[in-house]
C-alpha cells in the first residue's frame, strides 16, 4: 500500500512551516474556514446533555432522518429515501471504503475514471479487487464518457467510482453526461459508488446528484459528508445512501471495525443538516469566497498563456498540465519537488491521481495566498 499522497503533502508542508520555512500550502484540500458557530454550539450543548456514549453503529436516528429529508428535499425524484438507507460513518472516506469492501472482491474489476482522488485505487485494492483506470478526455476537462467506460469494461467489471465535482480537477459532469453513465451502469448491472462530497461547491451551474438522475437507486451508493461544504473536516462525519441490503452490510462491516462515528460529531452534523436554512447562509458565503478565489487564480494564470489547466468549475482545486517538465520521467513529481524547493509551494503530483503529467493545487486558502502560489507555480513551469 502506498501512503496517501494528499495527506503526505499536508504533513510535509506542516513540518516545513514548523521549521520556520514560509511554505505556501496548496496541498491537501481542506477549507480554511472555521466550522460555523451555531454548529460548534450545538456540539458543546450535546456534550453537556450527555452525548458521550456509544450510539447505534449506523448513527443516531435524528441525523439519519435529517440526511434522508435533505436528500428528498433537494435531490431525490420518485420514491423518497428512508433513514434505513442511510449509514453514518467517520467521514466520507470511511463510507467509500465500506461501500467498496461490501460491493467488490477478488476477481472483480472496478472502473476508476482518471484523474481520480488518490484513495479510490488503494480502497479497491484493499478489497482485493482490480482497479481499472479509464483516462478522461483532455478536450472535455478530463471527464470520461459512457462510451469510454463501456470500451474499458470486461465481463469482470462489477462497478465504477464516480466523482462530480471532481477531485482533483474541479470538473463538473453535466446532467446528460451523468445520465448516459448511469444508464450504462444500470444496463450492465454495475454498482455505482458516487462520491458527492463537493456537490455544494460548484460555480457555474448547480452540480447534479446521481439521486436526481438515476432511473432507480437499486445499484447506487451515494456518498457525502459535512467536511467540505460545512468546513467540518476534523469532525469526521460522512454517510452513504444505499439500498437497504447494502446499508445493512456496510453497518455490519463498520460494527466490526470502528463502530459508530463520534457521538458529539453526529450532533454537530445534525445541527448542520437539520437547520438547513441557517446552514445555507454559511455554506453560500463560503462557496462565494471559494468562487472569488477561483476567479482570482484563473485571472492570475491568464498572464501565463502557455500554462494549460482544467477549467475549475467546482470543488477548490486547479489541475495544471506540467507535461515535459525538465524532461523528467514523472513530470508531476519532478515539478512538485522543484516548486517546493525553489519556490516554497506545496502541491500534489498528478501521479497520485493516476495522471503523472499534471499537478493539483488547492485554493482553499486566502485569495492572496492562492494567487501568489499559482503565480509561483506558473513561473516555475515557464522559467
Ligand atoms: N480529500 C482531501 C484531498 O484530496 C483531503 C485529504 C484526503 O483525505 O485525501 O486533499
Amino acid at each position: 500500500m502506498k501512503e496517501s499522497a494528499t495527506l503526505a503533502v499536508a504533513a510535509k508542508a506542516r513540518a516545513l512551516k514548523a521549521q520556520g520555512i514560509p511554505v505556501i500550502d496548496l496541498g491537501a484540500g481542506e477549507p480554511d474556514f472555521d466550522t460555523p458557530a451555531f454548529i460548534r454550539d450545538a456540539a458543546a450543548a450535546a456534550i453537556e446533555a450527555g452525548a458521550t456514549r456509544y450510539t447505534n453503529t449506523e448513527g443516531i436516528l435524528p441525523l439519519r432522518e435529517a440526511i434522508a429529508a435533505d436528500a428528498n428535499r433537494v435531490q431525490v425524484q420518485g420514491v423518497p429515501v428512508t433513514p434505513a438507507e442511510v449509514v453514518v460513518s467517520n467521514g466520507s472516506k470511511q463510507s467509500l471504503y465500506n461501500a467498496v469492501v461490501c460491493c467488490f472482491g477478488p476477481g472483480d474489476d472496478v472502473l476508476i475514471p482518471i484523474p481520480s482522488w488518490t484513495s479510490y485505487f488503494e480502497m479497491v485494492e484493499l478489497a482485493r479487487a482490480n482497479a481499472v483506470p479509464v483516462l478522461g478526455d483532455a478536450a472535455n476537462s478530463l471527464k470520461v464518457t459512457a462510451d469510454m467506460l463501456e470500451a474499458a469494461a470486461t465481463p469482470a467489471t462489477k462497478g465504477l467510482m464516480l466523482n462530480s465535482p471532481s477531485n482533483p480537477t474541479g470538473a463538473v459532469y453535466s446532467r446528460d453526461e451523468l445520465a448516459a453513465i448511469l444508464a450504462l451502469a444500470s444496463a450492465k448491472g454495475w454498482w455505482v459508488i458516487a462520491d458527492e462530497i463537493y456537490m455544494r461547491i460548484a460555480y457555474e451551474e448547480r452540480a447534479q446528484s446521481v439521486l436526481e438522475i438515476a432511473p432507480s437507486r437499486d445499484n447506487l451508493i451515494v456518498i457525502n459528508g459535512v467536511a467540505k461544504a460545512y468546513a467540518m473536516t476534523g469532525w469526521r462525519i460522512g454517510w452513504s445512501i444505499a439500498p437497504v441490503a447494502v446499508s445493512k452490510a456496510m453497518t455490519n462491516f463498520q460494527g466490526h471495525t470502528t463502530s459508530n462515528a463520534a457521538a458529539v460529531s453526529q450532533h454537530a452534523a445534525l445541527a448542520a443538516i437539520a437547520q438547513h436554512e441557517r446552514a445555507n447562509v454559511e455554506v453560500e458565503a463560503m462557496v462565494a469566497a471559494f468562487r472569488k478565489r477561483r476567479d482570482a487564480v484563473v485571472a492570475a494564470l491568464s498572464a501565463f498563456p502557455s500554462v494549460q489547466y482544467v477549467h475549475p468549475a467546482g470543488a477548490f482545486y486547479i489541475y495544471v498540465n506540467v507535461e515535459g517538465f525538465r524532461g523528467a520521467a514523472d513530470p508531476g513529481a519532478a515539478f512538485a519537488a522543484a516548486v517546493l524547493e525553489e519556490y516554497q509551494v506545496a502541491i500534489v503530483p498528478g501521479s497520485a491521481f493516476g495522471t503523472p503529467n499534471w499537478i493539483r493545487a488547492s485554493y482553499a486558502t486566502t485569495a492572496s495566498i492562492a494567487v501568489e502560489g499559482l503565480t509561483r507555480i506558473a513561473t516555475c513551469l515557464t522559467a
